[in-house]
């Protein structure tokens, strides 16, 4: 879930600290979000160094503060040789002298007694490392300049900052050298854009925690579909790891621990062992179909946000893609995807080899997510606001575009289209509409496109669930976006840390109404397919088939287990449980009884201790 609070372990009375022995700097255990499973320990590489982001640490042995002063003169050192090969190569190719006055300024910064004396001084009084004392005289420098009167004068801390950087940096510079030469690493970032992640060696990373991101950021997309843990929305992870810190990243549990003690590695290697068992008990289980032991099948989906998730999917077990989030092509570019783009993308994810179907649905931007170039006007209930179909509406030339490339992608496989967040037989009927002109303006030109695109209304408002019966009329299906029709239905925005211990899946009113959607689409003979993060919790797993949910769209990495749940239990006893359910009147009732249902079924999934 988005936006868990994350603090470091020291912050949290009560919870037990360790202190490892050798490096005598302490364990931070910080919890975020896990937005891709699995464990890994290894060594830390700090990936971007802004002056924001400055490592602290507290050392806690008075051999460690000699340590840091000898690392902050080695790096004053470097620093100024650094300078004096600059001043010569300047020299040389002539020009100005207002660059060398520059540089002579910091090399008397670095040179100035004061500047030495009172970072180390922080190190001494402080206890903490070299970078932060540097940090911690600068800002002392800045509070002085600011009080000057003087424009110029005032401006000068530029100089200071730069002198300060090159220490810092340079003081960095051995952690530079385990990216070139470590064994792998976890990266550990603010955030990362496609750009950043293209830098690194991929290969080499072995996980990823950062102050920023949720599960649909692209960090934890990249992650998922590498398959590496990744922890994210830690807040202040940056400023609590040095590279080369011994770290553990429990992308199941949103756990990150930093300089953890001997012991708790030796128990994370264990849990590590087991993951990666199970994973691959669990991968037995992906090629099988997802049936009932008496016979009731429901088509699984896999959730994706870029095409490069298309192999995971096929590897997890995917039947076909169940939502395909296209506004992540809009996401991260520097101008507007034109037609080509999208098809490209669109080519990739129907009629692949391995995949019988593939759901694009239209983009769903505006609210918080915006395209290149847009000046959105600010909102003050964006969730309320102009996304998703309202916005393809308003903006039709963009909408044209997107579902011309649909169209001329249909003709290579079985494809389905969905509209988000269809609140109105206005708009699927105006959607339709848009669709069938770009449709037969393609016909016209001899443009081939499929014959038997499914047309679809996702249900994420209630008042969709209300008018259901009419909206049949229009749909060849319809598909749940229960992250969103939670949201609503409980008046709990899904991305407010302070409201989310009340966003309940299995809340009485959540579950009345997806019983009432799967009622009136059977009763209208369109299949209903669910693709919130629901459809992949296992532990509404036989909720969901006693709901007779047609297709359960999720995850890819959430397949295997959610196939082996379907597989071990019945369609009958699924039915007797929402039965039971259906008649409970609080969510803590039903969740108290889903879980010790599930924990009695399947003990080995849903451990009895936890
Ligand atoms: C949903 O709302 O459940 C859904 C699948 O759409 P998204 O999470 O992209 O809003
Ligand atoms: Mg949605």
């Amino acid at each position: 879930m988005t936006g868990r609070r994350s603090r470091p372990l020291t912050d949290l009375r009560g919870l037990k600290t360790f202190m490892d022995e050798d490096n005598q700097k302490e364990t931070i255990v910080m919890r975020g979000v896990g937005v891709s499973p699995g464990v890994v320990i290894g060594k830390a590489y700090l990936f971007d160094r802004l002056d924001t982001q400055v490592p602290l640490y507290k050392l806690s042995a008075p051999s460690l503060i000699a340590e840091e002063i000898r690392r902050f003169r080695s790096a004053l050192r470097e620093s100024e040789k650094q300078l004096r090969e600059l001043t010569k190569r300047l020299g040389d190719l002539g020009g100005g002298m207002e660059p060398l006055y520059i540089i002579d300024v910091h090399i008397m910064i670095l040179r100035d007694r004061k500047f030495i004396d009172r970072t180390i001084q922080n190190i001494q009084e402080k206890s903490v490392n070299a970078e932060w004392a540097v940090r911690m005289t600068i800002d002392k420098y800045r509070e002085i300049f600011d009080r000057m009167e003087d424009d110029y004068l005032r401006g000068r801390i530029s100089d200071i900052q730069y002198a300060g950087q090159r220490i810092i940096e340079n003081l960095s510079e051995k952690d530079r050298a385990v990216m070139e030469t470590g064994e792998g690493f976890v990266i550990i970032a603010t955030d990362l854009s496609p750009a950043s992640t293209a830098q690194m060696k991929i290969d080499r990373v072995l996980g990823f925690a950062t102050d920023m991101g949720g599960k649909t950021s692209h960090t934890a997309i990249v992650a998922r579909s590498l398959e590496i843990p990744a922890v994210l929305g830690l807040e202040n992870i940056t400023r609590c790891v040095q590279t080369n810190d011994d770290i553990i990243i429990d992308g199941s549990a949103g756990v990150v621990i930093v300089r953890p003690h001997p012991e708790v590695s030796k128990r994370y290697e264990e849990k590590k062992r087991l993951y990666e068992k199970a994973r691959d008990d669990l991968l037995d289980h992906a090629k099988l179909p997802a049936v009932t032991k008496d016979g009731y099948r429901v088509e699984i989906g896999g959730n994706i946000e870029f095409v490069e998730e298309i192999p995971s999917a096929i590897a997890h077990g995917a039947d076909g893609i169940g939502l395909y989030r296209t506004e992540f092509i809009y996401i991260n570019r520097k101008q507007l995807p034109d037609e080509e783009d999208h098809l490209a993308n669109y080519r990739s994810v129907v009629g692949v080899t391995g995949l019988s179907w593939a759901t694009i649905r239209t983009f769903d931007l505006g609210g918080d997510k915006f395209f290149p170039g847009a000046k959105p006007s600010r909102e003050l209930n964006p969730q309320l606001g102009l996304r998703a179909i309202r916005f393809c509406l308003k903006e039709v030339e963009l909408f044209k575009v997107q579902l011309r490339a649909i169209l001329r992608a249909s003709a290579r496989g079985k494809l389905r289209i969905m509209f988000p967040m269809i609140s109105s037989i206005e708009e699927i009927r105006e959607a339709k509409r848009i669709f069938y002109e770009v449709k037969n303006g393609l016909l016209k030109t001899g443009t081939p496109v499929g014959n038997d695109i499914e047309i679809g209304v996702m249900i994420e408002v209630p008042s969709a669930v209300i008018i259901a019966e009419e909206l049949a009329k229009e749909a060849d299906f319809f598909s749940i976006g229960t992250n969103d029709l939670i949201q609503y239905v409980l008046a709990i925005d899904r991305i407010n840390e302070r409201v989310t211990y009340l966003y309940e899946p299995l809340h009485p009113a959540v579950l009345s109404l997806i019983k009432q959607v799967v009622d009136v689409g059977h009763r209208a003979g369109i299949r209903v397919a669910m693709c919130g993060e629901m459809a992949g919790d296992p532990t509404y797993a036989m909720i969901l088939l006693g709901l007779e949910l047609d297709e359960l769209s999720m995850n890819p990495l959430a397949i295997p287990r959610m196939k082996k749940i379907v597989r071990g239990a019945t369609l009958k006893e699924s039915k007797a449980l929402l039965k039971k359910v259906m008649r409970l009147h609080s969510s803590s009732e039903i969740r108290a009884l889903v879980e010790e249902t599930m924990r009695k079924r399947f003990p080995d999934e849903f451990q009895i201790n936890g």
